[in-house]
């Protein structure tokens, strides 16, 4: 098949005009479609939980037919999804880094091609593409889908560079307020892309509930003026891999400033959101740092409220921190317990705001 160099050419224009990973994610599959003609292209995500790791249907497009979102990140039940291992086409894409073809498909006369979507095992954006088409895509079609996924994995490390911390690979101060109001307009308005009538039923059967936790490193001047900067970079670093780690991958966790972190979770409840926070908490204090030993972490966590504000909200988990810290350190406390507890009063500024 012969593409049109302006076709691909306005596709490579479509694909370096977004910001966004939604729709990066978006402008690839319409490309794919346009550029190859298959039957269909589906993007498959791979995400974690629990050491375990699962595969995340992502976004589809069929001949014919309009964009579709598969799943709906706010809602996915993560370990009801399909292990790695249960689909062993896919785990050798990901884990060669090559193309692999399956054809025919079982059932049917079309032909499968899975391409991986990134050419090394990042943390953002793992995952695959799946192709399905009547015949097997040629060596032209290949080559040209791997230039486009050039073009798609530079805008995917330029996100990453604007949006990353270096030194922890965690996501930046910069790009939190963006993630924050997509938190809270994802949980109320509906989707850029047409969801399932399983999703927006399960939309509209519960309010969904977010949480903002701000960790801050107890006594962690001691670690710099006892064993260095860069002893002290270390234990950030490792703390990180140990938040994420502790932490589903849906999750975001941001590195706010030097050793103060900030994590949006959604939860169907307090107690779901304080025994994560609360499991990270143990975890870290139980942790031998080389050299350093033991460190704890003090948090403090709130529910986001609609028309919050991310400096609000920031700051009235930092009150939590605030009591946790002259309470002893090495705690977890919920803002709003600490006002039904009457041990915290309400600033009109940061808790003003109705609950809902
Ligand atoms: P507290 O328990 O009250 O939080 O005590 P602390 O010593 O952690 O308190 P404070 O917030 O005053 O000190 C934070 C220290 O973190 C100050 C600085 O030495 C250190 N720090 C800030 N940014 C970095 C960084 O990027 N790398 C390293 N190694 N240290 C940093
Ligand atoms: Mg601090
Ligand atoms: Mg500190």
């Amino acid at each position: 098949m012969s593409v049109g160099i302006s076709s691909l050419v306005e596709h490579v224009i479509r694909l370096t005009q977004h910001r966004d990973r939604d729709r990066l994610d978006s402008a690839l599959t319409e490309a794919m479609m346009d550029l190859l003609a298959p039957q269909e292209v589906t993007l498959v995500g791979v995400v974690s939980e629990a050491g375990q790791r699962y595969w995340l249907p992502w976004i589809r497009r069929e001949r014919g037919g309009e964009l579709q979102t598969l799943s709906d990140p706010l809602w996915v039940q993560v370990p009801q999804l399909q292990r790695l291992e249960d689909d062993p086409h896919r785990r050798h894409c990901l884990e060669s880094l090559q193309p692999v073809e399956i054809s025919p498909v079982a059932g049917s006369t079309d032909c499968l091609t899975l391409v991986p979507l990134f050419e090394d095992a990042r943390e953002h954006g793992l995952g695959v593409i799946e192709i399905r088409s009547a015949q097997r895509l040629g060596p032209a079609e290949l080559n040209m889908l791997g230039r486009l996924l050039s073009v798609y994995r530079n805008m995917q490390g330029m996100l990453d560079y604007s949006e990353c911390d270096a030194l922890t690979g965690l996501l930046n101060r910069k790009s939190f307020d963006d993630a924050f109001f997509k938190m809270l307009r994802d949980g109320s308005a509906e989707p850029s892309t047409p969801l399932s009538a399983e999703q927006v039923e399960r939309r509209h059967a519960a309010a969904p509930t977010y949480w903002l936790a701000m960790l801050d490193v107890d006594h962690f001047k001691q670690v710099n003026d006892v064993h260095g900067h860069s002893i002290g970079d270390e234990v950030l670093l490792l703390l990180a891999r140990l938040l994420k780690g502790t932490l589903r991958s849906l999750d975001r966790v941001f590195r706010f400033g030097g050793e103060e972190f900030v994590v949006l979770l959604r939860c169907p409840d307090e107690a779901g959101a304080l025994s994560a926070l609360e499991r990270f908490r143990g975890r870290m204090a139980d942790y031998t740092f080389p050299q350093v030993g033991h460190i704890t972490v003090s948090v403090g966590v709130t529910a986001l409220r609609a028309g919050d504000s991310p400096s609000a909200a920031r700051e009235r988990a930092d009150q939590a921190v605030y009591y946790a810290k002259e309470h002893g350190r090495n705690q977890v406390h919920s803002y709003e317990q600490l006002i039904a507890r009457g041990v915290l009063q309400i600033d009109s500024k940061v808790g003003g705001v109705e609950l809902f």
